[in-house]
């Protein structure tokens, strides 16, 4: 190798490193979601915008924390986590800034973003009814209103009220029947409850498979990743168990989403906006949802993903998902009167 002065050597070097710092584009995303298909998400964005993406993975409540701490020199650009209760928290917080993007706005529906641009849904999940097959007959149970008949008592399983899925649920059952009429149903299925609420919806579906309840409340990609599991005993808990979309001659089946919003004190603001958009087109979509196993938001998208593709098309709750976080505060105290643990 050539002997070049030292100084050279290091004026060189800064000369190479120098327009690339100044040049270099990134976008700081906080984001509870870490699965598979992120990679290529991420990669696509970054090879569409030349805007390098620096990830910063937590678990949802604890993320929301963090950037609260870190306030206004928080380097965070964009925030993507799960259900619309979660990101109106956030958004309660003043973690975000509003966006006008017409993107945005053509492509995602109207129903499954914030009112004032806030934040945005970039993917759908929806909150089942499943039960055990032998147990169970299929049709015998077709609206979430039945889980508080006392024809089932002792026999359903639901995870605790304080859990963000259930809140969002009872703010639309909020909605759609009033608040009286919400908490009787609350006090229904709590009466049914055959265990305390504990663990997680795939805990709730391995108990109706093993028998302990009959009935439970679940969001599809939760059945859909036992179908998809490698593990026999996980694919048994999934076959044990038949699902039904819920409320299809009333309301219809309650629907959350994946989202994300800009956040307040972005130093990257253009990039972040870039991104939402970048979301938003046919390519994001599809990594996006597969990865979780939910459905896109932009309509004519497909998912190659063969349990969603077994899902009837079904009828979805057309309600504007931000009066999920609307309703959060009844939901929590309905759920504290009702003694739903
Ligand atoms: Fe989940």
């Amino acid at each position: 190798m050539p002997k070049f002065p030292r100084k050279f050597v290091l004026a060189a070097a800064l000369l190479a490193a120098l327009p690339a710092l100044a040049q270099e584009k990134v976008l700081n995303l906080y984001s509870s979601r870490h699965y598979q298909t992120d990679e290529a998400l991420y990669a696509g964005f970054t090879k569409a915008t030349g805007i390098k993406v620096n990830r910063i993975e937590a678990g949802e409540d604890a993320l929301i924390e963090r950037i609260r701490n870190e306030g206004e020199r928080s380097p965070g650009d964009v925030l993507v986590t799960v259900d619309a209760g979660r990101l109106w928290r956030a958004e309660q917080l003043g973690l975000f800034q509003p966006i006008k993007s017409d993107v945005l706005d053509k492509r995602i529906p109207a129903n499954l973003r914030e009112p004032g641009g806030h934040w945005f849904g970039f993917s759908t999940r929806a909150r089942l009814i499943a039960y055990n097959k032998a147990k169970v007959k299929a049709g015998e149970i077709t609206t979430y209103e039945d889980l508080a008949d006392p024809k089932w008592k002792g026999r359903v399983c639901m995870r605790s009220s304080t859990n963000i899925y259930n809140l969002s649920l009872l703010g639309a059952m909020i909605d759609h029947l009033g608040e009286q009429k919400a908490e009787q149903w609350a006090k229904g299925v709590r009466a049914n409850l055959a265990v305390d609420p504990k663990g997680g919806d795939t805990d709730q579906l391995k108990n109706v498979a093993a028998g302990q309840c009959d009935v439970t409340i679940t969001n599809q990609y939760y059945y859909a990743r036992l179908l998809r599991s490698q593990k026999p005993d996980e694919r048994q808990v999934g076959e044990r168990i038949g699902i039904v979309f819920p409320n299809q001659k009333t309301w219809g089946t309650h629907v959350n989403i994946s989202g994300a919003g800009v956040m307040k004190h972005a130093p990257n603001r253009e990039a972040a906006v870039k991104f939402l958009e970048y979301l938003a087109s046919d390519d994001a979509q599809r990594y996006f949802a597969d990865g979780n196993n939910e459905w896109p938001v932009v309509a004519g998208v497909k998912v190659d993903n063969p349990v969603l593709a077994d899902f009837p098309d079904f009828k979805r709750d057309a309600l504007n998902v931000a009066m999920l976080g609307k309703n959060q505060p009844s939901s929590q105290k309905i759920y504290d009167r009702v003694a739903w643990k």
